[in-house]
């Protein structure tokens, strides 16, 4: 590694930040990986000790209206069996989750008209008032502020959009006409003006994604902080436009995990299943770039297969028990813990 790349490194622990061409800079040296893993961990043991945080996610419907180019369950892939959860299946999931030491739920899905608020709601508010101990997560796609108030009043607390590319014209290239850059980021402005803890977030190595989009994924974070940042590598699905498309790497996003968690402490920052599937080790090494929190699946066994959002998806055969006996070793394995906690975002 070269002066000026470890003079980058020194700079963005210290103050936090880079200019967008700096960060463009900075990720085309790969061999500054390590460098800025050893700093981010050490951020991450400062703030968060060798405590992991949980989340359960339930995926309550793959019932979608979108056509996102880059996803498996998207409108046109008349392949994929469609289901949706009743509130029954999901508070049965919550129940073992929380048997299981969960104290967040994320509640996940297309963006099925089914959920209209008034049922959304219900569901919100049955298991807060079932668990009024756990935190209730939604990622259910773009809706309008008035239905992320009400199901903000119905008490969730956090909501995950991940913005997907900060870059509005690689945004185009990765969507239909129907969705807009302008839409997402009003969305996740609404949310945050509404009180939600609110994730963003995008994919390593999408179609079309350069250093440059990258960096203004990185500027992006920087001005919004975001309590949540979920990342993980593209991987492409069978029956998508991006079927050929190279998938992202493993050492691409062990990097950017290590860059955020540099540029904004205290984030919570998942490694995630899309890491987990593209490397056997993927989670823990996520969790030694910087992550703090990992996801494991609760939803019904029956259906895991079908939430295919991308090729060969870890974990789509285990009980939820299992998932949990399997990260909680693997988080040992790395001198970590998985913790029983709500895992709220810590201001600094
Ligand atoms: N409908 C919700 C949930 C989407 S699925 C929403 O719009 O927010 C959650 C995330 O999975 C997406 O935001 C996307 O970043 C990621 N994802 C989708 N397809 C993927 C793929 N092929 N590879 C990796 N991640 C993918």
């Amino acid at each position: 590694m070269n002066e000026r790349t470890r003079g980058l490194i020194e700079r963005l622990a210290s103050e936090h930040r880079l200019t967008e061409a700096e960060y463009a800079e900075l990720i085309g040296h790969p061999e500054a990986a390590p460098a800025l893993a050893e700093r981010a961990v050490a951020v991450r043991r400062a703030i968060y000790g060798d405590a992991v945080y949980t989340r359960g996610l339930i995926e309550i419907s793959n019932i979608c209206k979108n056509d996102c180019l880059y996803c498996g369950i998207r409108r046109s892939n008349r392949d994929v069996k469609r289901y949706r959860l009743t509130p029954e299946d999901i508070l049965a999931c919550a129940e073992e989750g929380y048997g299981l030491g969960f104290r967040t739920f994320v509640m996940q899905g297309g963006e099925d008209a089914h959920f209209t608020d008034d049922v959304l709601c219900g569901i919100v508010a049955a298991v807060k008032a079932r668990f009024p101990d756990c935190a209730v997560t939604l990622s259910m796609g773009e809706r309008s502020r008035d239905s992320y108030q009400r199901l903000f009043d119905a008490g969730a607390d956090r909501y995950l959009l991940r913005h997907e590319t900060a870059d509005a014209a690689h945004y185009a290239r990765l969507h239909p006409k129907e969705m807009s850059y302008d839409n997402r980021m009003r969305c996740l402005m609404d949310l945050r003006e509404i009180g939600y803890q609110v994730g963003c977030g995008f994919m390593v190595g999408s179609p079309f994604q350069t250093p440059g989009t990258l960096a203004k994924d990185l500027k992006f974070i920087e001005a919004f902080r975001p309590e949540m940042c979920g990342i993980g590598p593209f991987i492409p699905h069978h029956a998508t436009p991006f079927k050929d498309a190279p998938a992202g790497t493993l050492e691409q996003t062990l990097m950017l995990l290590s860059i955020i968690r540099l540029i904004h402490p205290s984030v919570l920052l998942p490694a995630t299943t899309a890491l987990g599937t593209i490397h056997p080790r993927g989670r823990e090494l996520g969790i030694l770039a910087g992550a703090n929190v990992v996801m494991p699946n609760l939803s019904p066994t029956g259906v895991r297969k079908q939430y295919e959002l991308y090729d060969n998806k870890i974990c789509t055969g285990d009980e939820s028990a299992q998932c949990r006996q399997c990260l909680d070793r693997r988080m040992r394995g790395i001198g970590c813990r998985l913790v029983v906690d709500r895992g709220d975002y810590k201001a600094l």
